[in-house]
């Protein structure tokens, strides 16, 4: 029936993304779970109705890509003519590990979270293709899923883009108070000023030089790919009005992204994000959420 939402999830094999698809329709949501890998995607969606869980269907999305954009759009029109939800969650870490942190709850008993995220801090790489890679997936990808799905949003009563970003996003983790002012002057900011300053991160990335130049220096693109998501979110929620868009920050997770180094469960991450999804139709837009409340960027 029309009146049923219909959500679509991005990264929804796994982590995260595969609560939130679970949360959604538990709660009477039609969900498109989405994966680039249509092997992951399917065992995904067989899982769930192993679980009891109806309404979900799968459909491929690699948000990098063009054409797999494309397709998606179209499957959504030929046999929604809507979206009402549109839950941003892929990303990448932007960053390489050489080992892997042994979680063995026996062995590592007493290894705690601060631990845990030291070990990471010691251990994570970044070479320049990652934080390319991240800059593409986290941000450009990101961005041309929601450019792609905006019509179908807007043909929705209620349209709401929710889009899993990180308090690694947070502007307090770039230092250069230009850049920061920048990307929190929502009314002067545009598409383009952000391309430019990506850019700039990345030449900055490559010449060595992203502490002198204000930047973050540990998980930097993976930072300023989520700071540059949040601010291009804020641009479009000012610019549409009746789609209402917004950031999360779902907590920090046990997923393959963290390395299982999280707090919370990807249930109780997940919940953070669907609470945003099914907020009532005169709640905030442009806004950013932190433990289920709304926070500052
Ligand atoms: P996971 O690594 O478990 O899941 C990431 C998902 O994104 C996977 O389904 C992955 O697919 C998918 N993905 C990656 N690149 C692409 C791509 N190019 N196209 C389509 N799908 C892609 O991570 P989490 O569940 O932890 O992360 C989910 C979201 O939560 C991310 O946006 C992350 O930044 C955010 N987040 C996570 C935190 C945490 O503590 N875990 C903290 C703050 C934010 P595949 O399986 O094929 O690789």
């Amino acid at each position: 029936p029309s009146n049923t939402r219909v959500a679509v999830v991005t990264g929804g094999n796994k982590g995260i993304g595969f609560e939130v698809c679970r949360q959604l329709a538990s709660g009477g949501v039609m969900v498109v779970l989405t994966a680039r890998d249509e092997t992951r995607g399917r065992e995904a969606v067989e899982k769930l109705k192993g679980l009891g869980v109806t309404g979900i269907f799968f459909h491929e999305l690699e948000i990098t890509d063009a054409s797999s954009i494309s397709t998606l759009a179209d499957f959504l029109k030929s046999s929604f003519g809507k979206l009402d939800i549109l839950v941003n969650n892929a990303a990448v870490g932007g960053v390489e590990y050489d080992q892997e942190l042994d979680t063995n709850e026996e062995k590592f008993g007493g290894l705690d979270f601060h631990q845990r995220v030291e070990w990471m801090l010691k251990n994570a790489q970044e070479p320049i293709g990652a934080a390319k890679k991240s800059v593409q997936t986290n941000y450009y990808g990101t961005k041309h899923v929601t450019e792609a799905l905006l019509p179908l949003l807007q043909s929705s009563s209620d349209g709401r883009i929710v889009n899993v970003s990180s308090d690694y996003g947070l502007l307090k983790h770039i230092s250069s108070e230009e850049v920061r002012q920048e990307l929190n002057d929502i009314n002067s900011l545009t598409e383009e000023r952000l391309d430019e300053m990506l850019n700039k991160f990345l030449k900055d990335f490559e010449a060595g030089v992203l502490g002198p130049q204000g930047w973050p220096t540990k998980f930097s693109a993976y930072k300023v790919a989520k700071a540059a998501m949040n601010a291009y979110f804020r641009i479009l929620a000012r610019r549409h009005l009746a789609v209402r868009v917004n950031c999360v920050h779902p907590g920090f997770v046990k997923t393959d992204m963290s390395m299982r180094s999280g707090v919370l469960t990807p249930e109780e991450g997940a919940r953070n994000v669907v609470k945003v999804a099914l907020l009532p139709d005169d709640g905030p837009t442009g806004a950013y959420f932190a433990k289920g409340e709304e926070a500052s960027f």
